[in-house]
């Protein structure tokens, strides 16, 4: 009776929330199964490890762990500010990008607002969402991306946000600039929309286009992204929001005063400056993604064509049993049924070894089923 009066206590959002699932780690596994060979190709994670660049800025930051890192985030955001070309004050640090989306909904959206997204879209947009109190809208896919007509239909008097994943995941689908461009300018002014570019430096670079530069036009844009995934830095927590100055200041004002540690702070900045380490990960993983999709091919899978490091193939039957049959092979991949896509399993792109290892415990795998 007591724990049902706790459950009452939180916000009818929070009751309904589901904890996002993360890709099992390998420690875990191995804790499991005892198995000494594991490969993770399930968060997405750049195989490369962190370059010798940002490990040495890391060294280099140690002896001042006992103080408080620069809140502002000043030296790092000078960096992206020459990168990108846009004032300072233009520029939000996250713990990850994820707490750039967190941040957004604390600071615009109240239970009256309804906030809209696509079908097999990132999982913490109804999730920051639903912890606000805020109503979300999945717009049904096409062809696994967003439907831009659909989700601009489904705006409401009440809708005051748009995410829109380019490339998505987990599907891996890109929609073409010109396209998001037509989208965000036929946006009512009171919706904001959140472009979240995480994987944009694996696009490739025919495809690829600076969104930043609408920013001068659309006051209700903000751009998202992250040292997660072509840095190599998905364990120091660094990502940030590229806006106008007034959300910048507005998302300033709900932020913790440290929400970025100090070692993030510096090895941002010098992963940043590491341009060769960026060109090695886009070439890994453009080999990866070609490995991997050629041994679909000759399975009989297909697969979802993806503009980011990762690849999503239907397995032809359901993902769970074929996803525990991998791990028992020492293979963690990501099942995708809580995205709505029972059949498939999301591959993160690895090294040729790791990927080989998976395309072989697969093969193993399929001729059982
Ligand atoms: C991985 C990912 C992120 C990055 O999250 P971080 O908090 O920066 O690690 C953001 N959006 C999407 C769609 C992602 O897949």
């Amino acid at each position: 009776m007591q724990n049902q009066t706790i459950f009452q206590l939180a916000g009818s959002g929070v009751q309904q929330l589901i904890p996002y699932q993360p890709g099992k780690p390998v420690i875990e596994l191995q804790r499991e199964l005892g198995l000494k060979k594991i490969i993770k190709l399930a968060s997405n994670e750049n195989p490369l490890g962190p370059g010798p660049k940002t490990v040495a800025a890391i060294q280099s930051a140690l002896p001042e762990l006992a103080r408080y890192p620069d809140g502002s985030g000043f030296e790092l955001k000078r960096a992206l500010s020459s990168k990108h070309n846009l004032a300072i004050e233009q520029i939000t640090l996250g713990n990850g990008s994820n707490e750039i989306l967190e941040l957004l909904a604390r600071t615009f959206l109240t239970p009256e607002s309804e906030v809209i997204f696509s079908q097999h879209s990132f999982a913490i947009y109804p999730l920051v969402t639903l912890a606000v109190g805020a109503k979300g809208k999945s717009v049904s896919a096409l062809n696994y991306g967003h439907d831009l007509d659909a989700m601009l239909a489904a705006v409401s008097e009440n809708t005051r946000m748009v995410f829109i994943a380019n490339p998505n995941n987990p599907t891996g689908t890109y929609i073409q600039p010109n396209e998001v461009e037509a989208f965000i300018k036929a946006l009512p002014e009171q919706v904001l929309c959140v472009l979240d570019e995480a994987y944009y430096e694996y696009i490739d670079a025919k495809e690829q286009f600076d969104s930043v530069t609408w920013l001068d036009r659309f006051p209700n844009l903000i751009i998202t992204r992250t040292f997660s995934k072509a840095y190599g830095l998905a364990g120091l927590r660094m990502g940030y929001g590229l806006s106008s100055t007034l959300i910048a200041d507005l998302l300033n004002r709900v932020r913790q005063p440290f929400n970025n540690n100090a070692l993030a702070l510096v090895t941002a900045e010098a992963a940043l400056a590491d341009q060769e380490y960026l060109q090695k990960s886009q070439q890994l993983n453009c080999q990866g993604m070609q490995q991997l999709t050629n041994a679909f091919t000759s399975l009989g899978l297909p697969w979802i064509s993806s503009s980011g490091n990762f690849v999503s193939v239907d397995v032809k039957s359901e993902g769970l049993p074929i996803y525990e049959a991998l791990l028992l092979k020492g293979v963690i991949v990501r099942p995708v049924a809580n995205y709505e896509m029972p059949n498939h399993l999301r591959i993160s792109i690895g090294l040729r070894e790791e990927n080989q290892f998976f395309i072989d415990a697969l093969t193993a795998v399929l001729k059982d089923v």
